[in-house]
């Protein structure tokens, strides 16, 4: 580390050292050595755990003492959090780092003075969209992550994001990778360097339980074998016994927690009162899947799945990294995004539920989920442990995970609702077909497919044409003021039609109408439907002829389209203040679900409203209101009330009920208030109306 002072200073080389890093990880080494402190770009596929971040922080921090600014791009908020808190240790050394994860429309200006801004894809393509100035400054781009260039969902953003970036500002680039077999080809895409290496800091034990019987494998050969008992619990203990702890992966939220519960009868031996813990998690849902996490906390273990609120799944990380709770079971699906390292990863199920059917993950998730064995500097090594029923299935994960490869990257780019979705954007930047079209070439998509992507472009920007967001000349392109809003408002042109053909079809939408039509875009993330579902659609009767669009049920559309209702049902009891445990059981969700629904279905409610405005909407108004309903889940009355800060939903319903409607009311009847709901509350929302008024509010 020491070596390192003639590239960062040696203050900066003491605040490496305050972390106890005295030498460098051999694959940082190559790094180093392959160029990290030059102007080249740099692929550096390592695995988990192996310290690349580090190596981010480095060329950062050279890059800003050479007056430069870094833009760090990650896939998930709650991951930029944690780099953003982790990179302001370099404040020490003068550098300003900021974080930009709010809403899509703003350009959060206010940034152009940080060196390093961390950032998610998504919110970094929206900064380019609404023109964020400061953009132009970034030299360095580091890309967490990048071999997500490949999903499904939020590849296609990555990939326009990377591409954009190098036309407009032509930034070094950085991008991380866990280890994947063409890291090379993105490499030669990036006109980049590329470092792999697959060590890593603690020793990775793989292997098998079968039967009682624990095997670990290595380089293709059986190296350790030895039986512990029948079942996941003796698999746990071992572990526990030994002062590790236990990350299991299950295949539902169900088994996931039906897991935690089972394996807490034995658990509990092992830890201290998680009292504190259990309270905490209660503290803003006390329905039934929090209670069962707190029954599992109190006992020392937990699940840890999607339906839980932000709120419980950080109090779970944290009481997991200090050893207070000694076993989680997850779902799959939050393998990607938890950095939770433990010494004994269990896969108790490989299989997934992919819409369908039941499918074996991949081997690049397997790998993902494997690599999180091992707490550096805790365990001597980490061991990885797949339970199999069957000696077929055993043959399958030693063929498959075990000694398998590791799937290769594809761009996602070319699906239609991406391609359409970046080429709106585009075309305001690059106003001619000819340049859009060399952008394209630029693009990952066209490298790995080397056919021109010309066909498919020309067919959606004919598309984008019907839809009045672009206009053509001879061989320009200029984006309609309805392009140009659907695109800042950062939804699928789909939904932006959708949306803008409804309202100009009719002037008057009931609450249920709305909502609906809110979830008939491709945008919404729907609830399912299931088996004991049936009556949704007997309560659809009494709205149908409301709604913009009902197939018939015998089309094959309709069960999409009870998944549109319900969801929209969901959505309609929470703007008309049903209770928030009541939903959650009626719907068959847990209260993270709810939050989403509901976050999502503002999102689209705002650029339904602003669309709205746009044609001069005879109910603009009502929708404008629809966009604050559904984000505090009231009915219209209680709105003045419920933008108090520390008032929710059920505060402001009782002090409506009490007579007090509004602002002014409250301040007036202050005694009244604090008997409604409690002294301390009632005074700090009245010190606040009172501010504002101060402020002119
Ligand atoms: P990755 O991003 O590759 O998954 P991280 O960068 O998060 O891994 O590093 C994992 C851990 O290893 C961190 O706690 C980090 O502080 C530590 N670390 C990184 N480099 C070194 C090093 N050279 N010596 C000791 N610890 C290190």
């Amino acid at each position: 580390i020491e070596e390192l002072k003639d590239h960062i200073s040696t203050y900066a080389v003491r605040i490496i050292e305050e972390r106890g890093i005295k030498t460098l990880f051999p694959p940082q080494v190559e790094a180093v050595k392959a160029g990290l402190f030059t102007r080249k770009n740099m692929v550096i596929a390592i695995p988990t755990a192996s310290g690349k971040t580090l190596l981010a922080e480095l060329a950062m921090v050279r890059e800003i003492i050479e007056g430069g600014k870094c833009l760090y791009v990650v896939p998930l908020r709650a991951l930029a959090m944690e780099k953003y808190e982790e990179f302001r240790k370099w404040e020490k050394i003068g550098a300003k780092v900021g974080m930009s994860i709010g809403d899509y429309e703003s350009r959060d200006e206010w940034l152009s003075e940080n060196d390093i801004v961390v950032t998610t894809s998504e919110k970094a393509d929206s900064l380019m969209r609404n023109r964020a100035g400061w953009l132009k400054d970034v030299t360095c781009l580091v890309v967490d992550e990048v071999h997500l260039l490949d999903s499904a969902k939020r590849g296609a953003t990555l990939e326009i994001l990377m591409a954009k970036m190098r036309k407009v500002c032509n930034p070094r680039i950085i991008a991380l990778s866990a280890t994947i077999p063409n890291a090379d080809e993105i490499a030669a895409w990036l006109d980049a360097v590329c470092v792999k290496s697959d060590w890593r800091p603690v020793p990775l034990f793989e292997g098998i339980f079968f039967n009682g019987r624990l095997e670990f494998y290595a380089d293709g050969v059986l190296t350790e074998q030895r039986k512990i008992g029948k079942d996941i619990m003796a698999l746990v203990l071992d572990c526990l016994e030994q002062g590790g702890q236990v990350l299991v992966f299950d295949s539902t939220r169900r088994n996931a927690e039906s897991t935690a519960l089972k394996l807490a009868q034995r658990v509990f031996r092992y830890i201290d009162s998680n009292e504190d813990i259990a309270k905490a998690v209660l503290e803003e849902n006390e329905g039934e899947m929090s209670q069962r996490l707190a029954d599992c906390i109190r006992m020392g273990t937990a699940f840890h799945h999607a339906g839980l609120l932000n709120s419980q799944r950080t109090a779970v990380e944290k009481a997991f990294r200090e050893g207070r709770v000694k076993v989680v079971v997850a779902t799959p699906t939050l393998a990607a995004g938890v950095n939770l390292p433990a010494r004994r990863v269990i896969i108790k199920s490989y299989h997934r539920f992919g819409g369908y059917a039941s499918e074996p993950i991949k081997t690049i998730e397997y790998k993902q989920m494997v690599g999180r064995a091992g707490r550096p500097g805790l365990d001597e090594r980490g061991e990885a442990v797949v339970i199999v029923r069957s000696n077929r299935s055993r043959e399958e994960v030693l063929n498959r995970y075990i000694f398998g490869e590791v799937e290769r990257i594809t761009s996602k780019l070319g699906a239609e609702n991406h391609l359409r979705f970046h080429t709106l954007a585009l075309s305001s930047d690059f106003r001619s077909i000819d340049a859009l079209e060399n952008f394209f070439e630029s693009t990952f998509f066209f490298h790995q497919n080397e056919i021109s992507a010309r066909y498919e472009l020309e067919r959606i920007l004919l598309q984008l044409e019907r839809w009045e967001m672009l206009e053509f000349g001879e061989n320009s392109i200029s984006v309609t003021e309805l392009g140009d809003m659907v695109s800042r408002l950062y939804i699928d042109p789909l939904t932006g039609f959708m949306f803008y053909s409804e309202l100009s079809k009719r002037d008057e939408f009931t609450e249920i109408a709305a909502l609906h039509l809110i979830c008939r875009t491709p945008d919404m993330e729907n609830l399912y439907i299931k088996k004991s579902d049936d009556w949704v659609e007997e309560e659809a009767i009494a709205f149908m002829d409301e709604l913009t669009y009902a197939p018939s049920p015998y089309s094959a559309d309709y069960d999409w389209f009870l998944a549109e209702v319900k969801t929209a049902m969901c959505l309609h009891e929470w703007i008309n203040e049903s209770d928030e445990d009541e939903i959650c059981e009626k719907y068959g969700i847990a209260p993270g679900d709810l939050m989403r629904v509901v976050e999502t279905a503002e999102w689209l409610a705002y650029a339904l409203s602003k669309i709205a405005a746009f044609i001069n909407h005879a109910q603009k108004s009502f929708f404008s209101g629809l966009v604050k309903r559904i984000k505090y889940g009231v009915k219209e009355e209680l709105l003045d009330l419920v933008e108090i800060k520390g008032i929710g939903r059920a505060r402001a319903r009782k002090l409506y009920t009490a007579g007090i409607r509004n602002r002014r009311e409250l301040v007036e009847n202050r005694q009244k208030a604090a008997v409604v709901i409690g002294k301390r509350v009632a005074e700090k929302a009245i010190a606040q109306i009172e501010n504002d008024l101060k402020r002119g509010g």
